[in-house]
């Protein structure tokens, strides 16, 4: 099934220091594809993870977005957004979030409290205990953060499986199904959107993020808000997985997906 409201809500521009190319150019290759508009979310990680001169690239980003909607005009619809990995940090996060007008907001968590990265974790020579433990204190920083509830939508819920899997490594949510409903009813009670993430269709996890069950359980807890992105970090990833995870909110019940202006929901149909 082919879906025409396509909107990316998650994607990296050069002023993300892992991402490549400008805004202008992922803005035009998400117009040739026919997307209705796109969110820039570059990072901010705010834990130990935090990388100098941050700030300048945020502001960065900001700047091109404002150009890229001025040379746009009504062709397409552009967010002003970012992705937050609040990391233990949900103090210096808050300070972020509300020194800058943001239509969008994303919630992450990609490191502990130690600086150690979920992205470069080593899953193969942990044992499975250790990886257990690793998951256990990952969702703990997630329900923080979700306490702390200034972000829109959490983005990639289950993170650790995409790193793990390109190890060849199968993380088990099983021991953490109590932390993840507790994640979701925490997100549906507060209005917050869960994301349908992408990128793990194009790595050897060959699924989204989340797995259809955790989206079908948002759904039965009350969740309302679900936000689509590719989370391209090169032009060649933008919008990418889209119509999959269009699939996978029909195949949930989800008759509507969102995408946020001036740090509201506005629901698009899933058509
Ligand atoms: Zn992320
Ligand atoms: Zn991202």
């Amino acid at each position: 099934m082919l879906y025409h409201n396509l909107f990316d809500s998650h994607i990296h521009s050069v002023n993300s220091a892992d991402a490549h190319h400008s805004v202008m150019y992922m803005a035009e290759r998400a117009q040739s594809m026919g997307m209705m508009g796109i969110a820039i979310t570059d990072h901010a990680d705010c834990g130990r993870l935090v990388e100098p001169g941050y700030i300048t690239r945020i502001l960065q980003s900001i700047f091109d977005v404002a150009k890229a909607k001025a040379a746009f005009r009504h062709r397409m619809t552009f967010g002003v957004g970012i992705e937050i990995g609040v990391d233990g940090n949900p103090l210096a996060a808050d300070k972020l979030v509300k020194s800058y007008s943001f239509d969008f907001v994303l919630g992450a968590i990609h490191g502990n409290q130690e600086g150690m990265c979920y992205y470069n974790a080593p899953y193969d020579s942990n044992t499975p205990e250790e990886n257990k433990a690793l998951l256990d204190s990952y969702f703990k920083d997630m329900q923080e953060m979700v306490d702390w509830g200034g972000f829109d939508s959490l983005a990639h819920i289950t993170y650790p499986l995409r790193s793990a899997a390109r190890l060849n490594v199968a993380l088990d949510l099983e021991p953490h199904k109590e932390q993840i409903d507790a994640i979701l009813k925490g997100l549906a009670d507060q209005g917050k959107a869960l994301e349908i993430n992408t990128s793990g269709l194009r790595s050897p996890l060959g699924e989204l993020i989340p797995p259809l069950w955790i989206l079908r359980r948002f759904k039965e807890l009350g969740g309302q808000h679900v936000t689509i992105g590719s989370d391209a970090h090169r032009v060649d990833q933008v919008g990418s997985g889209i119509q999959q995870a269009m699939d996978a909110l029909n195949q949930a019940g989800f008759d509507y997906f969102a995408f946020y202006r001036t740090r509201r929901p506005i629901m698009l149909r899933v058509v």
